[in-house]
């Protein structure tokens, strides 16, 4: 809600974008008295943090469960600002199936970080000694490299020099990263592989504990977070895409619907997709070297299979495959079907499912039942009564080496236009945290324009004193 010390500032910003970056952004500067349009092309704020109604069992799904971790301050603050930070639960154990189908509770001992997990880790079954010992010099040198060092070096490469075993490549390298970064190992820039294991598992305790929500993405970031925006007077306009920028000198002078209707704003932020930059600009305008950047962006896909069974197969709210076909399952609740009967809902996550292309969803769902079978007994009877396989193919943006050197500041060279996106320069893979952070970055851009200082990124958290002592500074 906007605070009452904030007095209104007569500056109309025009937002294009409802997903999270867009509505970061709108929130941020409400907050502080401006007056905030958010245009949203399609009928419901979120973007790919979204839902959407499956016909066959005619309930509202998401198109991707979506997690996050305890690292994402700023997703966490956004939360708190929308009021839906209560609908979240943090998981306390991950829970990993073995190559041979066991499964392994990984949960935090009371020791400090970044050494809260190794007990947890020494535990796991699947890995040889040897390869532990391999895994913790890997991740030290890892976490030690400064980032200008790493940036640019293909993660896989990283690996071979420093001789991780292909065990060791494929049963933690790879489950780790390719679930956080949808990438494969020789497609991620080896500065973004730390990132994840530094904020998420080696500066503080609290940063790998991952986080589910327990309502759906659209009564999240729809329709929660359009009442929210509401209440702080931003005026939220779905079904309202926005086609192209005009722009005069060094300057956007307003923007047009495909009916040439015409928005006119002092400050205009595109929050859009990566690859939807450009056809939003003027012919003469997109080969600048910042758009014609954007443009080399390259992006993977996530596919996630909805199943719904009639019989529950297990307990756990999720569980991680080790080298398998599926990466995450989450299970989504029961409900009543079309004819009455009990229903149990499963969601398979797979990143990076480029090897998806060639199959039909029947091969990749009997592939899915075939490994659930393998590991609980109760999936071998089960029957599945309708599925539904999607794969989003630009689910996110790519952390290929170099990736830095194409992402857009949130500041342009037309003052008056601003970038936010996951994929605009935060220094964070294509997350929802990312996507939150830009926003806000975009934010604080505009309010120093006016003159107000207020910080608006919420800090990292804090980097445990053993981490700093060991790795150095974050
Ligand atoms: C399948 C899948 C699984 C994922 N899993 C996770 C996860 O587990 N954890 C995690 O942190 N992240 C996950 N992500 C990534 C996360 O969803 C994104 O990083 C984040 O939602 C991006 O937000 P954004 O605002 O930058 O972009 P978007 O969400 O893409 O929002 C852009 C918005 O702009 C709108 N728009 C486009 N053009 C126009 C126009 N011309 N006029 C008006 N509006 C327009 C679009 O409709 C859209 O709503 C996943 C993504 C996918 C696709």
């Amino acid at each position: 809600m906007p605070s009452n010390s904030q007095t209104s500032i007569n500056r109309r910003v025009c937002i294009i974008g409802g997903g999270l970056a867009g509505i970061a952004c709108a929130t941020a500067l409400a907050e502080h008295g401006f007056e905030v349009s958010l245009y949203e092309a399609r009928k419901h704020l979120g973007g790919r943090a979204g839902s959407y109604q499956d016909q066959g069992s005619n309930e509202i799904i998401d198109n991707c469960q979506h997690v996050s971790m305890g690292c994402c301050t700023n997703l966490q603050k956004l939360c708190r600002q929308l009021g839906i930070a209560d609908s979240f639960e943090t998981q306390k154990q991950l829970h990993f199936i073995s190559p041979d189908n066991q499964i392994t509770s990984f949960g935090e001992s009371w020791l400090p970080a970044p050494f809260h997990l190794s007990l947890a880790f020494w535990r796991l079954p699947y890995l040889s000694f040897q390869d532990k010992k391999l895994f913790a010099s890997g991740v030290k040198a890892l976490a030690k490299a400064p980032y200008s060092e790493l940036r640019g070096e293909k993660f896989s490469d990283w690996l071979h020099e420093r001789h991780q075993s292909p065990e060791l490549i494929n049963r933690i390298w790879e489950v780790v990263l390719v679930s956080s970064l949808s990438e494969s190992l020789e497609r991620i820039d080896a500065a973004y592989a730390k990132k994840v294991f530094f904020d998420g598992f080696l500066a503080n305790r609290k940063g790998w504990r991952v986080e589910i929500p327990d309502v759906s993405l659209d009564d999240l970031y729809s329709q929660r977070t359009l009442s929210a925006l509401q209440e702080m007077q931003v005026n939220v306009l779905p079904n309202r895409r926005l086609r192209r920028l005009e722009i005069a000198g060094n300057k956007v002078i307003q923007a047009a619907d495909s009916n040439d209707n015409y928005v006119e704003a002092d400050e205009y932020v595109l929050a859009v997709p990566h690859h939807q930059v450009t056809q939003m600009l003027p012919t003469e305008r997109r080969d600048h070297p910042l758009f014609a950047a954007i443009d080399k962006i390259e992006t993977a896909p996530i596919s996630s299979v909805h199943l719904w069974l009639d019989r529950r197969i297990t307990d756990l709210k999720h569980a991680v495959f080790v080298e398998k076909f599926s990466q995450w399952i989450f299970s989504r609740g029961s409900s009543k079907n079309k004819e009455n009967k009990q229903t149990h809902r499963y969601q398979i996550v797979i990143s990076a499912s480029r090897n998806l292309s060639n199959m039909n969803h029947d091969e990749i769902v009997e592939t899915v039942m075939n490994e659930l079978k393998e590991v609980w007994a109760s999936a071998r009877e089960a029957n599945v009564l309708h599925f539904r396989v999607i794969t989003e193919k630009r689910a996110v943006f790519s952390v290929t080496p170099g990736i830095d050197e194409l992402r857009a500041s949130q500041a342009t060279h037309i003052p008056n236009l601003h970038l936010a996106g996951d994929w605009t320069s935060t220094n964070w893979p294509a997350t929802m945290e990312g996507a939150v952070r830009s926003g806000y970055l975009a934010a604080e851009n505009i309010l120093r324009k006016y003159d107000i200082k207020n910080p608006v990124l919420a800090p990292y958290l804090k980097q445990s004193v053993l981490s700093r002592l060991i790795f150095g500074k974050r």
